[in-house]
């Protein structure tokens, strides 16, 4: 129990769980290593445990499905068909097509195909580097959904099952896999009949019902100029029944020569997002779908900036909330979420509401 209350706060992002002590009545508490992250499950009800087992085996199905680092997932099939077309199967066909969605969406910022950029800084293998400018524009011209097709419909009505990439490019599920996992874990709470559930998956944060008591879920905003304490804020987020995921560029990054290189990648440069943004929280409703939007958002807006960000939210494109946090301290929160984010005090952040 210790650990689990230790890894609450290690990740940094979820505030009281509500749960002191498992007992009878308690949640069924989970803690999963998958995704390359370390995620949380708290479910509460009387088919939490069943729940909790069906969650798991799913969070372990999908890192197997779609990790780029696992050589038998059918993203690694995919990546090593040098062009041929290959059975994938129905979901990774659709999560395809939703990636698609959200390329076209965000105009590029959120892209599958930028993966052999994202290898060539090291992110993939941890051997970080800063790669040539020539060998990023070779690679930038494989990025690009045009160089992904799919096929294999065995009636009008069904998915495609087949899927292929031009020679030379790679898909990498990294920015969407988290959000995705999270709106398969809503499906299975509501087979449950689940009434409550706190999950965070690294940093997306599913906060089904309310806590037991009535009153919100508490989701923490991490500080990101303390990303190594769990217990900086720059903010909470009181939710029920919603989505926030955050990306961040304290989430991974490794510094050469003074410089600090991080893993969100723009794919009209090939270089690391530069727009002053250090981190994009991106909240929704427990709608189906949503939780896959979040993470596809949060990451191209963080690739956007800041005034590209409040350009896309203020189309109505998507149905969503956010908080920006720039390099300056400037946290800006959108409208929506004025009621339930409480900044944190002392942390020298100026806040500022916008519509
Ligand atoms: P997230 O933490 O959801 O923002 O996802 C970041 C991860 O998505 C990175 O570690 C890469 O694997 C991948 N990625 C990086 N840049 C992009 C991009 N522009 N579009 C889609 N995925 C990206
Ligand atoms: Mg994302």
């Amino acid at each position: 129990m210790k650990r689990i209350a230790a890894l609450f706060l290690a990740l940094g992002m979820v505030l009281a769980a509500g749960c002191a002590k498992k007992d009878q009545d308690g949640p069924e508490q989970r803690e999963v290593y998958a995704m390359d992250t370390a995620m949380v499950l708290t479910i509460y009800g009387e088919d939490a445990l069943r729940a909790a087992n069906a969650a798991e085996e799913e969070i372990y199905r999908l890192d197997s499905l779609l990790s780029r680092t696992n050589e038998a997932s059918k993203v690694s099939l995919l990546n090593n068909a040098e062009g041929k077309m290959v059975p994938v199967g129905v979901a990774l066909c659709d999560l395809i097509q939703t990636a698609a969605t959200y390329t076209e969406l965000t105009d590029g910022a959120f892209d599958i195909t930028i993966a052999p950029v994202v290898s060539a800084w090291g992110f993939t293998t941890d051997h970080y580097q800063v790669p040539e400018q020539e060998e990023l524009e070779e690679l930038l011209t494989h990025v690009g959904m045009e160089h992904v097709q799919l096929s294999g419909k065995s009636s009008a009505s069904a998915g495609y099952e087949n899927a292929s990439l031009d020679p030379g490019t790679q898909i990498d599920m990294g920015g969407i896999a988290k959000g995705y996992a999270s709106d398969r874990l809503s499906v299975i709470f509501q087979e449950h009949q689940i009434p409550q559930a706190l999950i965070s998956l690294g940093g997306n944060v599913l906060a089904w019902g309310s806590k037991p008591n009535g009153s919100a879920w508490r989701v923490g905003i991490q500080d990101p100029n303390a990303p190594s304490d769990p217990n900086a804020y720059v903010g909470i987020l009181q939710l029920t029944d919603a989505f926030a995921v955050t990306s961040g560029s304290y989430e991974r990054f490794f510094e050469q020569d003074g410089v600090t290189y991080h893993h969100i990648i723009d794919p009209s440069t090939g270089y690391p997002a530069q727009n002053g943004l250090v981190s994009v929280t991106v909240v929704a409703d427990a709608a189906q779908g949503n939780g896959t939007m979040c993470d596809a958002l949060s990451t191209a807006l963080f690739v956007m900036g800041r005034e590209k960000a409040l350009d896309f939210w203020r189309s109505g494109a998507c149905d969503f909330e956010m908080i920006l946090v720039d390099e300056d301290g400037l946290v800006t929160v959108t409208a929506g979420l004025e009621d339930c984010f409480q900044a944190a005090e002392g942390g020298g952040y100026t806040y500022e509401v916008v519509s």
